[in-house]
């Protein structure tokens, strides 16, 4: 209120409207000496004439007044400036009811009956202007917060425990993006406009916060008409009534969509190239770190690759920035597919990482690398993907790329190290040609040369017809005869020579090259036992399974077939296959060898005693015979500890019904224990090394252990 009364603020005034002018003047004078300004009006027009210049911090109105009554003052006063919350006492005769009814009516604050008290008036008129300035003070605070809260997209609600009735206004409707006829007040209707992803966790926190009595906070997503989605930050704290029971919880919500999606921005335009939207070296090193403290835990190798795409300025300079840069954007597609493409021996990690650094420099890390080759596969598919052509406005353009390998732990273990050491690996490998890759260790690099070489030639010596089987003859320990031979693969390179399957089956098995590889030796080794039938030598044919080949879905069709085609009795058919084979799924594992038990082959147990502990499972395992690992069966004369497992192997076996085989027998004394024993059938040096298909033939038919 701006007005004369601005120079003595404290003081405050009370407006004395009575025509009755010696009482008029009594209360004057009393309210003065209270400490009050005051002014006075002895008609209606003229109280509203005075309130109108002066305004007033109270009125003390008659009822009866020449000209417009008391009631007709207040009621106007109320519409006017600064009349609504005024505090009007209005002046009554004593007992009239009927007056105090209408002065409420008018809007009067209260009222006084005649004969007036004017001290006690005084004190009255002193309350109320309290009581009313704290009503005002509280009303303007409301006022403040509602404004303020609108301007925060703040607003509030409550939960009723008890009732699970909620209470919310139309500034939590806005909020929400509900109208406010659409509001029905329970909890459910809440959850129901929370986003269906969040709805869970939203239960759960609601869920701890009434069971713990703990103030809860939490985020979620409402979506909106239109598919918009707001974030609203949910703040709850509890209330409890005087006994110390939680009755409510109090939630502050915030819309808080706007400040989320600037955070975001702003942590894209800090972690993240604009141009491929790869993180950036900040964000690079960032998840390093992280994966170096994983891998100092689990004992997990990590890889730092940095690649080089050689002489981009060319292309820059050749076809201009904006073609450059349409480029980059393919080569860093294809580098993620490269992280996404789980068809090859390396498996990527989900938390693997591909990050631009500069203009045409990229980093990738590989975390949880079971085999350092694993990375050395990645670098060729990154080689091999930049290569592959692109056309860009009808020209097509061939890149090369160079890239640089540190590996955790061999090449360091902090951060710099690996970075500085992958960097100085991409350095060497600039030197030398393109297209290539380069280990910080010479040793890794080697190590991962030799295998790709490796791998490079395995494909060849499929298209070539490089391999070929030897067989080594088992002997039936009773009739000391030989009954069955088993086949094992052998690789003639031409420059290498012969390779020995320990070298080349791993990553034949890496590779996936085994299937190709094991179907040849299957169908190699059926003709060869179906030949043998043929001449009157029933010789039971034993073949290898390695483990990607025994979990391939489509090996037993494979069998099936070439069985039918080759057309060879299946009761003269072993399968190989190792204990830890089976130990890594046992159900699984079940599962494929009772098919396999239905098409009527045998199976064994290979290099058994060896790996797991699959004592446990041997029962259900459904096997024909076990085969004694050569680790074993070498040192049973001189080590009681083997003769121990030796003779334990063979006790399990004969409890179990299961045929014994006995491998590396290289003496005689081997075959002699293992005679005693009570050992099936024994298979070893001693008898023969593994050989020719012709050459094994000549153990067949009258030939006999004595003959050695
Ligand atoms: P394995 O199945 O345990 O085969 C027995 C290995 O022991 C053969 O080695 C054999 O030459 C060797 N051996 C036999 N008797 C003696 C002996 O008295 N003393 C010694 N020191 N060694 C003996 P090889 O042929 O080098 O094969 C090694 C492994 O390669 C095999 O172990 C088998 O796991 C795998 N393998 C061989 N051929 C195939 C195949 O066609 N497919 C698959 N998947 N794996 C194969
Ligand atoms: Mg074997
Ligand atoms: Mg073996």
């Amino acid at each position: 209120m701006t007005n004369k009364r601005e120079e003595s603020k404290d003081q405050k005034l009370v407006l004395v409207v009575d025509d009755d002018k010696i009482l008029r003047q009594i209360l004057c004078l009393s309210m003065s000496k209270s400490g009050f300004k005051v002014a006075e009006a002895g008609t209606g027009e003229e109280a509203i004439e005075k309130f109108k210049e002066l305004g007033a911090d109270a009125m003390l109105l008659d009822v009866l007044l020449p000209g417009i009554d008391g009631f007709q003052v207040c009621k106007r006063i109320r519409k006017m400036p600064g009349g609504a919350s005024l505090p009007i006492i209005m002046i009554t005769g004593q007992d009239d009811y009927e007056s105090i009814n209408s002065a409420f009516e008018a809007g009067a604050t209260d009222f006084a009956a005649k004969p007036l008290n004017p001290l006690l008036l005084c004190y009255r008129i002193r309350y109320i202007i309290r009581a009313n300035q704290a009503f005002d003070d509280l009303g303007i605070s409301q006022l403040k917060l509602a404004a303020a809260q609108e301007m925060a997209n703040l607003s509030n609600w409550e939960l009723d425990l008890t009732s699970n009735i909620i209470e919310w206004n139309a500034n939590v409707c806005n909020i929400f993006g509900v109208t406010e006829q659409g509001y029905r007040g329970d909890l459910q209707f809440f959850l129901d406009i929370v986003h269906k992803e969040d709805l869970e966790n939203v239960r759960k926190k609601i869920d701890q916060s009434v069971r713990h009595n703990r103030d809860i906070n939490f985020e979620h997503r409402i979506i909106l008409k239109g598919k918009n989605v707001k974030i609203i930050k949910q703040e709850g704290k509890i209330l409890y009534d005087s006994a110390g029971i939680p009755v409510r919880i109090l939630f502050t919500s915030q819309d808080v969509t706007e400040k989320k999606n600037t955070e975001d921005e702003v942590r894209f335009l800090a972690f993240y190239d604009r141009l491929t939207e790869m993180p950036n070296r900040i964000l690079f090193k960032e998840h390093l770190a992280k994966a170096l403290f994983d891998a100092k835990r689990d004992r997990s190798y990590i890889a730092v690759l940095f690649i080089d795409i050689d002489n981009f300025r060319l292309i820059n300079d050749t076809f201009g920035r904006k073609t450059g840069d349409a480029i980059l954007k393919i080569v860093a597609d294809r580098l993620k597919i490269c992280l996404r493409d789980n068809d090859t021996a390396a498996k990527m990690d989900e938390y693997d990482l591909t990050a631009r650094f500069g203009a045409d420099e990229f980093g990738i890390i590989l975390e949880n690398l079971n085999d350092l080759s694993d990375s050395a596969i990645v670098c060729r598919r990154i080689i091999e993907m930049v290569n592959e052509k692109i056309t860009v406005d009808d020209n097509d353009i061939f890149l090369h790329s160079r890239i640089g390998v540190s590996v955790f732990p061999d090449d360091g273990n902090t951060v710099e190290d690996l970075l500085r050491n992958a960097d100085s690996a991409l350095s060497r490998v600039k030197e030398l040609e393109k297209d290539s890759y380069q280990f910080y260790t010479a040793d890794l690099n080697s190590r991962a040369f030799a295998r790709f070489a490796l791998e490079t030639r395995l494909r060849q010596a499929i298209v070539n017809n490089e391999f070929y089987l030897l067989y080594q003859p088992q002997v039936d320990l009773e009739t000391l005869k030989v009954t069955g031979v088993e086949a094992l693969i052998r690789w003639l390179h031409p420059d290498m020579g012969i390779v020995s399957p320990m070298d080349f089956i791993p990553v034949a098995e890496d590779t996936g090259l085994i299937i190709p590889i094991g179907e040849w030796v299957m169908r190699e080794a059926l003709i060869q036992c179906k030949k043998w039938a043929d001449s009157g030598f029933n010789i039971k044919m034993s073949v290898n399974l390695s483990a990607v080949q025994f979990r391939d879905p489509k090996l037993l069709e494979f069998v099936k077939t070439t069985i039918v085609e080759e057309a060879v009795d299946t009761n003269f058919i072993e399968f190989e296959i190792t204990e830890s084979m089976l130990m890594d799924d046992v159900e699984g594992s079940i599962e494929r060898m009772e098919k396999f038990k239905e098409l009527g082959v045998r199976l064994s147990i290979d290099d058994f005693g060896t790996g797991y502990s699959s004592l446990n499972y041997l029962k259900r395992f459904p096997v024909d015979a076990l085969k004694v690992d050569r680790s074993f069966v070498s040192d049973i004369t001189v080590s009681e500890d083997d003769a121990m497992i030796v003779t334990a192997i063979v006790t399990l076996a004969k409890n179990l019904n299961l045929e014994v085989i006995a491998e590396g027998i290289e003496m005689k004394e081997h075959l002699s224990f293992l005679n005693n024993l009570g050992c099936d059938h024994a298979q070893g040096y001693l008898i023969s090394r593994p050989v020719s298909a012709e050459e094994v033939e000549s153990f067949f038919g009258d030939w006999t252990v004595d003959e050695i």
